[in-house]
Formats: C-alpha cells, sequence, structure tokens
C-alpha cells in the first residue's frame, strides 16, 4: 500500500509505504491547542515506510515534553506529523491524502473536551487514556 499526503500549500509532501495504525482522535485541552481544532486526529506510522517527497527543509519542529514534538509547514502551517526523539512518529489525518483505509477507532479524553464540541454518536469514547492494550 502506498499513501501520500502534504500541507496546505502543498510545499511539502510525504510518502508511506505501508499502512497506518491505531487512528486516534484525542480530545483534550493540549491537543486542540495543538492541532487547532476540536481534537487531534493522528494515526501512527512504521518509521521504516515513512519518506519526505518535498519540501522538508521547510518543516520546522516543535518539542514539546518526554521528546514527543510536531512538525509543520513554515510556510502555510500544517501540522503534519509527530515525531518521538527525532524519529517519524505518526502522521496527521488531515494531512493524509484520499481514503488511508483506516477508521479513528477511539476518541480519546472526551471528559475535557470543549464546551463547543458536539459528539457524535456512535463513537467509541474514553474519558481520559483508553485502557492498556
Ligand atoms: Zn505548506
Ligand atoms: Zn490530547
Amino acid at each position: 500500500m502506498r499513501l501520500t499526503g502534504g500541507c496546505f500549500c502543498g510545499a511539502v509532501c510525504y510518502e508511506i509505504s505501508g499502512e497506518l495504525r491505531d487512528a486516534r482522535s484525542c480530545h483534550c485541552s493540549r491537543c486542540r491547542k495543538a492541532f487547532s481544532s476540536q481534537a487531534s486526529a493522528y494515526a501512527l506510522v512504521n518509521s521504516g515506510e515513512f519518506k519526505w517527497l518535498t519540501g522538508e527543509n521547510l518543516l520546522t519542529t516543535y518539542l514539546g515534553k518526554h521528546g514527543f514534538g510536531l512538525q509543520f509547514c513554515s510556510k502555510c502551517g500544517s501540522t503534519l506529523c509527530g515525531v518521538f526523539e527525532s524519529t517519524i512518529h505518526g502522521v496527521t489525518l488531515g494531512c493524509v491524502d484520499g481514503d488511508p483505509h483506516i477508521e479513528i477507532g477511539w476518541h480519546i479524553f472526551v471528559g475535557s473536551k470543549a464546551s463547543w464540541e458536539v459528539l457524535p454518536d456512535g463513537i467509541t469514547t474514553y474519558e481520559e487514556a483508553p485502557p492498556a492494550r
């Protein structure tokens, strides 16, 4: 399977030669800020299957606590991926092109969701983190 993704302005593009895993959406206040949205929409990738095609030099990295960071396009601001200790960890689903053949499996930290967010019926939610699997 080959997936591609890219930012809003099109300068940064990537390719994934495998499958996305563990798609999740986190509604905590930190993710709302980091993803400028009601929640994150994020899936894991195998780092060996991820490759930047164009614009890698335009990426800016914001490193948060515990070695986890986000990389975004310095031209348009799209957040493209998460990194852990400078290795690719996952991608934001909003920047994936087309149908990645995965759906968000769980919505986590809905106990601290924004007051203005209305959760749809039929989704799997956890008040905080999901139980260890
Ligand atoms: Zn861009
Ligand atoms: Zn979160």
